[in-house]
């Protein structure tokens, strides 16, 4: 049933009435939602398309993040994560460090391994290839979802394979879907100016096509929040939208709120809570095509997520642990979150959470 969106504006009234006829929205629609402070229609809007699309499920997964090294070749302006290699705290594991990492905090239920990193030119592909397949070893009944495109992208590089020859390799010893990071800002003067060098624009996308036709699903975000302009936002999704009208691989879409530890990257505070839900909002009208739309708590803290989740999120994510990425970039929210707190976080959005696997298969619904 529709709610009734008292909206006088005529722009915006025809954007309703396109989202409700399931016409898809343009460019100038995304700039002008937003333009507009009409936060309670937009997030109406985008509650209405998820019901339809997900009822009142919101999914969750018990999973755990690895990392297994921060040294990276890479300087992107809005990372404090990166380490050089040798300086202080940078660190490189072994597959047997990390599986006694896992070990002492793994805790019966983990089925997923979250495994993304720095771009360590110091080890060979190789390295990334026993790694999982240790993992895999050890853990044969985790998923393994490992590297972003970006990484892919830096395998290609060092290994001299294609983006096909690496990706095959990796699942060989167990690798079965992308992290969805490396995307930043999908634009060309984006990524220039915050030093993104790493894979670009068209990059990204390629590693994502060729693990989507080898058969991977894979995960895809959106860095917000620094120096872009709503249009580079919109363009954006338009440009995940179009591979996935192409390939269909893509199973959630997740708007990361930039962290504002790095005055480098013109990043003086965070983003407002309008901000970060008409984020999620607008993802949600404009990826007609994407079945969800995650609400990352660790960015945005678990109250907001909590009203996201009325706004247009259909996954609040998962228990991670102990995340660390977001946390070296300033991040004020817990490292990890227990089920029983994703529950009770669901639950108060009037929402039933239901735990999934990788691939969003439901484990158990609770009713
Ligand atoms: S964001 Fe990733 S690629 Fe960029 S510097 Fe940090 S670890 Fe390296």
């Amino acid at each position: 049933m529709n709610i009734a969106i008292p909206s006088d504006n005529k722009q915006m009234q025809e954007i309703i009435e396109k989202v409700r006829n399931g016409e898809r929205l343009t460019l100038e629609d995304g700039v002008f939602l937003y333009k507009s402070d009409d936060l309670l229609t937009i997030g109406q809007l985008a509650n209405e398309v998820n019901l339809r699309k997900n009822g009142k499920k919101v999914y969750f997964i018990e999973n755990m993040s690895l990392y297994f090294t921060n040294v990276c070749e890479a300087h992107c302006a809005f990372c404090n994560f990166r380490r050089d290699e040798g300086a202080p705290g940078s660190y490189t594991l072994s597959g047997q460090e990390m599986i006694e990492y896992v070990e002492q905090h793994f805790h019966p239920g983990v089925r997923e391994f979250h495994i993304v990193g720095g771009h360590n030119p110091h080890v060979p592909f190789q390295y990334y290839v026993d790694s999982l397949k240790a993992l895999n070893e050890r853990f044969p009944e985790v998923t393994l979802k490992a590297y972003t495109a970006a990484e892919i992208d830096f395998f290609s590089r060092i290994s001299g394979l294609s983006y096909k020859e690496v990706l095959e390799e990796l699942m060989k010893v167990g690798l079965k879907s992308l992290t969805g990071g490396g995307a930043e800002i999908l634009s060309d003067h984006y990524r220039k100016k915050m030093r993104v060098d790493k894979a670009d624009v068209s990059q990204y996308l390629e590693v994502h096509r060729t693990a989507h036709n080898l058969g991977l699903r894979t995960h895809t975000t959106m860095l917000y929040g620094s120096i872009e302009s709503h249009e580079d936002r919109v363009r954006h999704m338009m440009q995940i939208r179009e591979l996935q009208d192409e390939t269909n691989g893509f199973q959630v879409f997740i708007p990361l709120s930039m962290q504002p530890i790095n005055p480098k990257a013109g990043i003086r505070r965070r983003n407002s809570a309008f901000e970060d839900l008409k984020t999620i909002a607008i993802s949600r009208l404009m990826l007609d095509n994407i079945q969800h739309i995650k609400a990352y708590f660790i960015n945005i803290g678990t109250q907001l997520t909590q009203v996201a989740l009325t706004m247009g999120a259909s996954d609040a994510h998962g228990t991670i642990v102990k995340e660390k990425i977001s946390h070296a970039a300033g991040a004020l929210t817990p490292e990890g979150i227990t089920r029983e707190d994703l529950l009770w976080l669901i639950r108060g959005a009037g929402r039933i959470p239901v735990e999934r696997d990788t691939f969003y298969n439901e484990i158990k619904v609770y009713e």
